[in-house]
Parts: structure tokens; sequence; C-alpha cells
């Protein structure tokens, strides 16, 4: 554990300038002493695809209401949902993954990392060619029945709503995102297969996230406890900086590209 890379410094005392190409390096040696790593990802990762945190200043909540993503409010009112989802919500699933979803694709290729457990919805991960990543609240890129639970891709559904304002499936159910909404209960399935990838880890990378939400914030103390490293990646400070054993305060876009950078040049 390098004591000076954590964020708590005494009083008065200045940070070291590190330049990320240092931090990238770093990083890197944690991988490769690691023979089991886990990543965490959250809304940060995202951002560089042009998708704001929900609760930034320009984020998806500053636009919809947070009522939205209530079941009972997409229960009652269908017709409403989607009409402000496949303007606003929907549509994150078309962006374009960014250095950071290429990064982590890469690593998992070349067998630097395993599973990567994601809070985000918008299916960047596994557009950039990601194969074990675990959605805690789902993805917008897909849809079931609620009642026979038969799958629909973003294109059938699209063909619905050129019949309906709201899909219905052939045995009439209604068709629903494959998002968690607030009043459901989480994926018990995606839960526990994170709970024991953290308890397998001997490093576990949070990246983009501000460790503030649960479920997604229990993972690193559960690695943690179960004695791994515990290293943070993010552009601000987080919810378990407290007990990283490594923080690395970057631009994620600039520090995946220059992990990136370092890989290419055989580093
Ligand atoms: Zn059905």
């Amino acid at each position: 554990m390098e004591q000076h890379r954590k964020n708590a410094l005494p009083e008065g005392q200045v940070r070291p300038v590190r330049n990320t190409t240092d931090e990238a390096a770093f990083f890197l040696k944690l991988l490769r002493n690691s023979h089991k790593t886990v990543v965490l990802t959250g809304a940060g990762v995202s951002v560089a695809s042009g998708i704001p945190d929900f609760r930034s200043p320009d984020g998806l909540y500053s636009k919809v209401s947070p009522e939205v993503f209530e079941l009972d409010f997409f229960l009652d009112n269908p017709a409403e949902y989607y009409k402000i989802a496949q303007e606003r919500i929907h549509t994150m699933a078309d962006r374009k993954p960014n250095p950071t979803h290429f990064l982590l694709s890469r690593l998992q290729r070349e067998g630097m990392i395993g599973e990567i457990i994601t809070q985000n919805i918008d299916g960047l991960q596994q557009r950039a060619g990601a194969k074990d990543v675990i959605e805690l609240h789902g993805s917008v890129s897909s849809f079931s029945c609620m009642k026979c639970h038969r799958s629909y891709s973003k294109d059938e559904l699209e063909k619905l709503f050129e019949e309906s304002e709201v899909p219905w499936c052939n045995c009439s159910g209604l068709i629903k995102p494959d998002i968690v909404f607030f009043g459901e209960t989480l994926p018990i399935e995606a839960i526990n297969r994170a709970e024991r990838a953290a308890i397998d880890s001997e490093l576990f990378v949070a990246m983009g996230s501000s460790l503030v939400v649960y479920p997604a914030a229990q993972f690193p103390v559960i690695a943690k406890s179960s004695g791994a490293i515990l290293a943070i990646v993010n552009r601000d400070s987080t919810g378990l900086d407290y007990m990283a054993d490594n923080i690395f305060n970057v631009t994620l876009e600039e520090f995946s590209g220059e992990i990136l950078a370092l890989l290419d040049g055989g580093t």
C-alpha cells in the first residue's frame, strides 16, 4: 500500500502533481500483479460518450422527472413512459462507446480483467466487445414481455411502435424495457454474480462511480473485506476513498487513452 496515493492528506499538505502517463503505468502494474481483477463501472465511464450522470446539472434528471423511473408510473402510463423514453432514455443505447469502454473490453480479451459489474444501463460496454458484463440496473437495449417473458430487441420494438404507441406482446402482455425501475426488486442473479466476483477478486477496481448508490457501493466493501486490493479511478472523490488502497483522480477518457497507448507500445 502506498500511503502517498491516498486522498486524505494531512492538513496543509499539497498533493504532489503526478502525470497521467505515470498513473497509467502504475495502474497497469497493479493489473499485472493480480491474478483475478474485477471492475465496477459507473456513470463516469459513459460521460465521454455524451451520457451525463443522471444526477449532474445537465443529466437526465434535469430533463426527465425521476418519477418516470417508478414502476407504478410505467404501469399506469406506459404510453407516456415510451414517449419520453424514445426521445431521451432509450436513445443512450445509440451512443458510441468511448476509450474507457474499449480499454476495459481489451483488458478482458487479454485476460487482464474478469467480470465487469456496471451501474450503467446504456449497454455500451457490450457494444465495445466486452463479454462478462453484470448489469446491476438492467439495460435499455432489450425489452421483455411482462406476462410470457419473451425477449424483444430494440429493432423489434420499433416495428411494434408503427402499430401502437404502447408495445404489446402477441400474448397481450405489456412489453417493458429490461431496466430496473424504482419499486422493482433488484435482479438477484446479477447481485449474486457480482458478490461472488467481488469475493473472489484479488484486485477490485471501481471506475467512474461515486460509490454512494447501493447496491453498487457494497461490492468494493465486500471485495476489500475478502482481502482484495481496492483501487478507485474517478475524477472526483468517492464515498469509499477512505478504504481504498490506491486512488487515481484522473479524467477517465485521458487515463484510458494513456493505458491503451502503453499497451499498443508493448509496455
Ligand atoms: Zn408475452
